[in-house]
């Protein structure tokens, strides 16, 4: 047994087993490429599902955080911190909305929203018992909260009846959603690119459609941004290709590329519904992680990511968009920016396992899709070697 094969094996014996894990153990990683412990390289095109937006080992990033280490990783909430006024301010300027409540993951953003969205309607009509609109095939995450707007049977299983009532209605379909507002109806809620589910872009007049019932109804509209918000549609937020805005928004993956943070953020109206003693976290916007929120806008700005990813993005199109025309089997090709899905007409596992064989990094998203969520740095090359990989690996499995 290599170290590598003992340490999967030490895995196995004392992490509890919510994962079938691929069988890899990563030890270090460098720009797009990821190394294991026996010191193969490999491509990456899944950046941690979705996290890692800098790329590996990225100097300024890791000097802002060592830096941040030496004066203070932790205060509480209790008082002001630097870093987290300095990251909030940059997610208000940017997203020209109103405040920013920062967590520890995208879970915790998404209970936060809800929380928002339940207290806004309570203030109206304490009397009522409150319940979403979610979508079919939605993720939102795993806590009771955040389970109970996700629109997968897969991820609900064994876990119902959840904390918050939420009705779901189909992605992309107006009539569908309208038809199940009712006057308990507190929010809506929406990823505007459905990951997990499946990598599906929504409609622009679908979530112009959205927004315009909420506002009829005086009820708020989430955006989940956790995955396609902070560059990866080719915008620094998802919404912004769509001109349309929510009430609140919920960020993390790329947030901090790596350090655990998320934040769900309020327009001026949804700002005023949490009060002192409504929401807090011990953890959540800590001067360590915020740092990292800090430098990543830094970056963004400075390497002009938004711009790269829609150059890279249209590349990776094109070339994926070949691969589609390639292979029969291959049952539809969709995405935005760089995050990109090819649906098979069963499922991938098999071929991510060869793929990683081949020292290739790329994840699923539901049983038959393949995601394609790299770093935002790559380049075109990184397109071409990942393709040729590809193209190898799906010939090897069999698919025509
Ligand atoms: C990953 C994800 C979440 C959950 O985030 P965690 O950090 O895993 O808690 C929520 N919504 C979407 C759209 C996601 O992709």
């Amino acid at each position: 047994m290599t170290k590598m094969q003992e340490y999967m094996q030490k895995g196995e014996d004392y992490i509890l087993k919510t994962y079938n894990r691929y069988p890899v153990v990563f030890e270090k990683g460098d720009g797009v490429c990821l190394y294991d412990m026996d010191g193969k390289r490999y491509l990456d095109f899944a950046a941690g599902i979705a996290v890692f937006a800098l790329g590996y080992n990225n100097k300024t990033y890791n000097d802002a955080l060592k830096e941040q280490i030496d004066k203070i990783l932790h205060t509480s909430n209790l008082y002001y911190n630097q870093p987290a006024i300095d990251a909030a301010e940059k997610i208000v300027k940017t997203s020209k909305m109103s405040k920013v409540f920062f967590t520890n993951s995208g879970t915790e953003a998404i209970e936060g929203a809800l929380k928002v969205a339940r207290k806004y309607a309570y203030l109206k009509d304490p009397s009522k018992d409150y319940e979403f609109i979610a979508m079919n095939h939605s993720f939102h995450g795993r806590s009771q909260g955040a389970l109970s707007v996700t629109g997968n049977a897969h991820y609900q299983d064994g876990f119902v009846p959840v904390e918050m009532r939420a009705v779901f209605a189909d992605f992309n379909d107006l009539d569908d959603v309208k038809s199940k507002i009712t006057d308990k109806t507190c929010g809506i809620i929406c990823e505007v690119v459905q990951g997990e589910g499946g990598i599906y872009p929504a409609k622009k007049e679908f979530l112009e459609g959205l927004r315009k019932l909420c506002d009829e109804k005086d009820i708020l509209l989430i955006f989940d941004e956790v995955q396609c918000g902070m560059g990866r549609c080719g915008s620094l937020y998802a919404h912004d290709l769509y001109g349309v805005k929510p009430d609140v928004m919920a960020l993390a993956k790329a947030l901090g590329c790596g350090v655990p943070v998320g934040a769900f953020v309020t327009n001026e109206k949804a700002s005023h519904a949490l009060v002192p003693g409504d929401h807090g976290t011990t953890y959540g916007g800590n001067p360590f992680a915020t740092a990292a929120v800090c430098e990543v806008f830094r970056q963004f700005e400075e390497r002009d990511i938004v711009s790269h990813v829609n150059e890279v993005g249209a590349y990776l199109y094109e070339k994926l968009e070949e691969v589609n025309n390639q292979f029969a089997q291959i049952k539809a090709h969709r995405g935005v920016g760089l995050m990109q899905g090819l649906e098979f007409e069963k499922p991938v596992g098999d071929i991510i396992v060869t793929a990683l064989k081949k020292g290739l990094v790329i994840i699923s998203a539901g049983a038959n899709i393949i995601r394609f969520v790299p770093p935002l740095v790559i380049e075109k090359k990184d397109v071409d070697e990942m393709i040729a990989i590809l193209t190898e690996t799906l010939k090897e499995n069999g698919i025509q």
